[in-house]
């Protein structure tokens, strides 16, 4: 199971907006890209206008760091979204916002997808019951998740809610009242997205 290492920040300057991925460094003046929100590395100025497969390459890119999915990860969704009824694109991302890490992270009881991917793999959290540690679980319209009723889990789970308390998408509802738990009334649309993405240029790239 593959994830993406490596100095953080340089991809939210890469990709041109702030990825949230550093936890609640993101929402303070350490932030990287607040500082310096040009591309890293050296030599800028012989970068010149970006060709057209370069604009599509960097909406895939900027993608697959926000949700933390590698290239093949990413293809298995979108085969999925194309073979799925509907909008391509829409079904893609919506695919990718059903990601237990992603949920984790929405609700507010981790402070980045990283963190929320460490919970779920070291158990903290199940689904209707049952313990799940698949980060890439994709949740379904009527499940509950639940923070484990143990003590680190709980703890681990109010530190991230005190320190980033987070708005909570529609689709999902939070209850904080005992053991944190949350409902998914319906599955994510394209307006429950949170990364602002034209998802067309990503389904023009990988059509190809
Ligand atoms: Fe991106 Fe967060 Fe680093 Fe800012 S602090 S550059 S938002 S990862």
């Amino acid at each position: 199971m593959g994830r993406i290492t490596g100095p953080v920040c340089r991809l939210c300057r890469r990709d041109g907006l702030k990825l949230f991925l550093k936890g609640s460094r993101c929402d303070t003046g350490k932030c990287a890209f607040e500082r310096r929100s040009t591309p890293p590395g050296m030599v800028q100025k012989r970068r010149g206008k970006p060709t057209e497969y370069g604009i599509h390459l960097r909406e895939k890119q900027k993608v697959k760091h926000f949700y933390g999915v590698l290239e093949r990860q990413f293809r298995t969704y979108f085969a999925r979204a194309e073979r799925g009824k509907g909008n391509t694109g829409e079904t893609l991302m919506s695919l990718l916002e059903r990601r237990l890490d992603n949920i984790i992270h929405r609700v507010g009881f981790a402070t980045s997808r990283a963190a929320a991917r460490q919970m779920v793999l070291h158990g903290h959290i199940t689904i209707n019951g049952r313990r799940v540690d698949v980060p890439s679980y994709l949740v379904r319209a009527g499940d509950l998740i639940r923070v484990k009723n143990r003590t680190k889990s709980l703890q681990l789970v109010h530190a991230a809610m005190s320190s980033h308390r987070r708005e909570v998408p529609d689709f999902l509802s939070r209850s904080d009242a005992g053991v944190p738990e949350v409902r998914v009334d319906r599955l994510p649309s394209a307006d429950d997205v949170s990364i602002p993405v034209q998802a067309n240029l990503i389904i023009e790239l990988c059509s190809k």
